[in-house]
């Protein structure tokens, strides 16, 4: 999980549709802005391009029309885990709220082998930050026989991501121990992008910069991009 900055003010066309006895909040306009401020990916997994879209209310709306309309309570999610979270985790941190530090609260990590677990661990002790790595833990190592096998296709999709940032980590020293500016330029550029918001599994690619002193050494200017 990482921040990510919602954009103000939401859709004004919210405010109407709560007015309407049978109003949608599945409006043109709240699906572009979403996607636009969680960079097409799921705020709970990080998984990008998704096609399984849902918008998602971080606390459960009950058909309370002022949960179910307002803005800032509606979120981009997949639908693996809109459907893991359900009523349960109406607590969990709010990843769009930047003093509630996400990304420093939960540590993510999955060792690049096949059928590795994610293993998420808390770096801040409270109630909702443990309440976030319950919902975390589901979402990454599976729930019930069919959400279990979802997971196993989403840690292949982290698998391919954490081999690729791996790779590209190697070129990188290498190119440094020959000296070769340009190429070392070249890399740098990739290493930016695999860091980057918009890029799928963030979290896990900022812990191993963070993790290891030489790469934190190296790389901790691009941790914020
Ligand atoms: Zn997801």
């Amino acid at each position: 999980m990482i921040f990510f900055e919602k954009s103000q003010p939401g859709p004004a066309a919210l405010e109407k549709e709560k007015g309407k006895a049978s109003g949608t909040y599945l409006l043109p306009e709240v699906l572009e802005q979403l996607i636009m401020d969680f960079k097409n990916k799921c705020y709970i997994c990080e998984n990008n391009e998704i096609i399984s879209m849902n918008v998602e209310h971080i606390v459960a709306h009950r058909k309370d029309p002022d949960l179910k309309f307002d803005w800032d309570n509606l979120f981009l999610a997949c639908s693996h885990c809109n459907n893991t979270k359900l009523d349960k985790f109406d607590d969990i941190l709010n990843c769009t709220v930047l003093e509630e530090d996400v990304e420093g609260a939960i540590h993510l990590k999955m060792d690049p082998y096949p059928f590795a677990n994610v293993q998420v661990s808390a770096r801040k002790n409270n109630h909702r930050v443990d309440l976030t790595i319950e919902l975390l833990k589901l979402v990454y190592n599976g729930s019930t026989d069919l959400k279990s096998h979802e997971a196993i296709n989403l840690r292949k999709k982290i698998y391919k991501e954490i081999i690729d940032f791996q790779v590209l980590l190697g070129q990188y020293i290498t190119a440094k121990e020959h000296n070769d500016d340009e190429a070392l330029k070249e890399y740098r550029r990739f290493i930016k992008w695999k860091l980057n918001s918009r890029s799928p599994f963030t979290a896990f690619k900022r812990w191993i910069i963070r993790d290891i002193e030489g790469l934190n050494r190296e790389f901790a200017d691009l941790l914020s991009s």
